[in-house]
């Protein structure tokens, strides 16, 4: 069989290690610069795309002649995927600096993601830094249930904020949605503090009522989910409906390669979302 001439989801399908390796190609076709050092760009597949995403998935981005790195996809919708990136080294320079026009490969999409929300009971969002872009598809979908949803968002400073533009749609569209800063500046007039202050203003059911248990979402540095997990079991959030987004350097993505292997887990295969009680026993482990 030829599989050249085969749409790539069937190759991929057919062929499911070899064919994830490859990078599908995707066009920049839109880019915008939420901070100083953070992009995010809108990529259109050239050709056929990757198969349908969930939220807190990611794919490995390729920047051709520099590297790969795993990338949460932050939104989209259709053939359409979204990415968020923070220049931190080469690759995710390369990606910020991708022009309108350019050609970036993309593999996946790949991982555990976000567990739906439960029928019931509100959702608590808790984002540190660029930990909101995982997170911006819960939101969205959390949206369409007016007055069940918190989004509590934390930054170092008030120009380290990402999808600014954006909070005001979220807040008319029924969420309750706080924001804060570690360091102000002279045009600050909001919350200062870490993230976790939000929460007194935020009514959570306390544990032995008859309302339902909230759900709460958490992505950001890792000491930001462990403090974000303490503080959402204090405030009556079961410890298994708390979710995180763990972070390890990976290079496969398909748990081949075992570069983000976290004890027990290949985060790209079992993460990168968990919950918080397993977050807290694997976090005990150190990075490879
Ligand atoms: C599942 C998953 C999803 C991710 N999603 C996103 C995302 O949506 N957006 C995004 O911007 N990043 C995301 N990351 C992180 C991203 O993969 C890394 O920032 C990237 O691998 C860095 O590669 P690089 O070659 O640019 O820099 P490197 O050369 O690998 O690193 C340059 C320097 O930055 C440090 N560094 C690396 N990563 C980080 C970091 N995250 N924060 C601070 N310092 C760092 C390194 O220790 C090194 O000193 C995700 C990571 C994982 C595992």
């Amino acid at each position: 069989m030829n599989v050249d001439r085969l749409p790539a989801t069937r190759v991929r399908l057919l062929d499911p290690y070899g064919q994830a390796m490859i990078p599908v190609p995707y066009r920049v076709v839109h880019r915008h610069e939420e901070t100083a050092d953070t992009v995010t760009v809108r990529l259109e597949p050239v050709g056929d795309g990757l198969d349908a995403w969930a939220p807190g998935q990611f794919t490995m981005v390729y920047a051709f002649g520099v590297g790969e790195i795993p990338i949460s996809i932050s939104g989209g919708s259709g053939p359409v995927i979204q990415h968020t990136v923070r220049a931190v080294g080469a690759v995710s320079r390369a990606i910020c600096d991708a022009p309108v026009g350019s050609i970036l490969g993309l593999r996946g999409p790949f991982g555990r993601g976000w567990p739906d929300r439960p029928p019931e009971g509100d959702v608590i969002v808790l984002a540190g830094g660029i930990g909101l872009a995982p997170l911006r598809p819960v939101i969205l979908a959390g949206l369409r249930e007016p007055g069940r949803l918190s989004v509590l968002i934390g930054a170092r400073t008030p120009a380290d904020l990402i999808f600014t533009a954006e909070y005001d749609q979220w807040r008319a569209a029924g969420a309750r949605v706080l924001v804060t800063v570690d360091r102000a500046d002279a045009t600050w007039t909001g919350h200062v503090g870490v993230v976790t202050t939000l929460l007194s203003q935020v009514p959570v059911a306390p544990s032995g009522t008859t309302r339902p248990a909230p759900t709460g979402y958490i992505c950001g540095p890792e000491i930001m989910m462990r403090l974000g997990a303490d503080a959402l079991v204090a405030a009556g959030v079961p410890p298994h409906r708390i979710w995180v987004s763990l972070e390890r350097t990976m290079h496969c993505g398909i748990a081949l390669c075992g570069h983000c292997q976290l004890g027990p887990i290949l985060v790209c295969r079992d993460g990168p979302v968990v919950d918080a009680g397993n977050a807290a026993r694997l976090l005990q482990h150190r990075e490879l």
